[in-house]
């Protein structure tokens, strides 16, 4: 199936301008802010300018540029903000929920990246 992209979604809307983030960093191919909803003390999320819905799609059609500085920007925010193992948070998560089974909300690519306190099991069992 081919990949469909909404471009009325709220981060597409986010890098078009037409609304306000709290941005962490911006690369070339990258933007980096923090979650409207934190569920963490520290809970940023990393989407690729690119009209990317799931990681599936971005692996399948980004450019090696674009897969590059995606990769980078993750690891620098992890750094940025303090979470890599060793510089005091002392550790953190990346999630990337595609689909209806994964619970995404916005169908744009987004990389969860939380931290600041221990964070439980991976998966709770739905309620
Ligand atoms: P997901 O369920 O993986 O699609 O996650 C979507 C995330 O986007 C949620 O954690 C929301 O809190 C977050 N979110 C929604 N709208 C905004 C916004 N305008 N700025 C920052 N984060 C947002």
């Amino acid at each position: 199936m081919p990949y469909a992209y909404d471009d009325q979604n709220i981060f597409a809307k986010i890098l078009r301008g037409e609304i306000p983030n709290d941005t962490v960093l911006e690369t070339a191919h990258c933007l980096a802010f923090r979650d409207l909803h934190p569920q963490a003390p520290v809970h940023v999320l990393v989407i690729p300018k690119g009209p990317y819905v799931t990681f599936d799609h971005f692996a399948a059609e980004a450019s090696e540029a674009e897969i590059a500085d995606f990769t980078r920007a993750i690891g620098e925010v992890c750094r940025m903000t303090g979470l890599r193992p060793g510089d005091g948070e002392d550790g953190y998560r990346v999630i990337s929920n595609a689909g209806e089974a994964g619970l995404q909300e916005v169908p744009h690519l987004h990389m969860h990246i939380l931290g600041g306190r221990v964070l439980g099991p991976l998966v709770a069992k739905p309620g």
